[in-house]
């Protein structure tokens, strides 16, 4: 039994069943226990390995993207680029290199980010040690200008609450214990939620739907600031427009996992309901687009040439197969997909569609 383990139980002996949010935040945030806590979660070596490590291209393309995006609002002099989940620094880094090639877009540049995780943190500090970054809340606090966003795998790590349908009333899914064993339970009164409402005429008795008030929060206060001062959002990850279902799923040096195996050693994640971040949003969004259509759109085929005839022929093999897991259907190209946020006078960033 893990110490976190330990630690949730004796939580839900004093005070009875927690939610599956608390459950999750605690799994994934504690300060020195939880997950993104911990040594290398991220990468070939850790847990699970995202597209900007598995290559540059990644970042470079929607560097340029978002450079595209900036002279398409006339090249403001100040713009804030802001990051949520950075993870090792890697994406931003790519980004700012890629953005270096466009005139005064880098010194144009505030960086902001948004970051829980006081590992990934201090790593994070050294990896962008020659840009001047400011770690900042998800509350946003940032100056009143044109902002860009940035989130590669961050929404999935949000803390969801789950409902099931029962009697045609919502229960709430909690987590308790059984034989002092986390186990999943219903609350014992049924519960409300707005964004339950409209969930009756598609759902029947048994149903379970999911809801991340922290990714409704968020998408809310990116689209005041998308609204009032202009700017736009790539919102990239797995999951799909709408979300019926338990998604949650729990991930252990790229196995899954039962989701109440060693709390705080293992990833946990669901699966991104881009329909409640674009609604909640209040501004305009994109079509929901593959990664593997936005990144092809974006022009990574070429880079990946260019990458080719710069580099020796031993690394041949290494570029064709991350172009491959970051585009290829059977890859990552179409579990994960992209949307664009946006102010509702303007267009969509490059590669998506209004
Ligand atoms: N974007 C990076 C890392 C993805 S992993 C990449 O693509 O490689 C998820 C990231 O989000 C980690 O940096 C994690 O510490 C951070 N994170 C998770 N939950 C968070 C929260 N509630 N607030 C801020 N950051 C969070």
């Amino acid at each position: 039994m893990t110490k976190l383990e330990e630690l949730i139980i004796h939580r839900i002996q004093e005070t009875g069943p927690i939610s599956i949010a608390t459950y999750m935040q605690e799994c994934l945030l504690h300060p020195n226990l939880g997950f993104y806590n911990q040594k290398d979660v991220l990468g070939p070596e850790g847990s699970f390995i995202t597209s900007p490590e598995i290559s540059q291209m990644f970042g470079e393309v929607l560097g340029l993207c978002l450079a595209q995006y900036w002279i398409d609002l006339n090249r403001p002099d100040r713009f804030a680029l802001v990051e949520f989940g950075p993870g090792k620094a890697t994406l931003m880094l790519d980004i700012l290199r890629a953005g270096s090639s466009v005139k005064g877009f880098i010194e144009a540049a505030e960086i902001f980010l948004v970051e829980a995780s006081s590992k990934l943190r201090s790593e994070q500090k050294t990896k962008l040690s020659k840009f001047n970054v400011k770690w900042i809340d998800d509350d946003l606090l940032i100056p009143k200008i044109p902002t860009l966003f940035i989130a590669n795998e961050f929404f999935d790590a949000l803390p969801v609450n789950q409902y099931q349908r029962k009697n045609n009333l919502w229960y709430e899914i909690q987590v308790g214990l059984k034989n002092n064993q986390l186990t999943f339970g219903l609350s014992h009164r049924p519960t409300t939620h707005p964004e339950l409402e409209g969930r009756f005429s598609e759902s029947m008795n048994g149903d379970i739907v999911e809801i991340s008030n922290d990714a409704i929060r968020i998408s809310k206060s990116i689209g005041k600031i998308i609204n009032n001062h202009g700017g736009c959002a790539l919102i990239v990850d797995y999951g799909d427009w709408h979300s019926l279902g338990s998604t949650l799923q729990a991930l252990k040096s790229h196995k899954f996992k039962n989701i109440f195996d060693k709390p705080g050693k293992v990833d946990l994640t669901c699966h991104v309901d881009f329909e409640a971040l674009a609604k909640n949003s209040g501004c305009a969004y994109s079509r929901l687009t593959t990664q593997g259509v936005f990144l092809e759109r974006l022009g990574i085929s070429d880079r990946a040439n260019q990458l080719l005839k710069n580099s020796q022929p031993k690394n041949h093999k290494s570029i064709i197969s991350a172009h491959r897991r970051l585009t290829h259907p059977d890859e990552m190209g179409t579990l994960f997909k992209v949307l664009g946020l946006y102010a509702r006078n303007e267009n969509s960033p490059a590669g998506l569609l209004n």
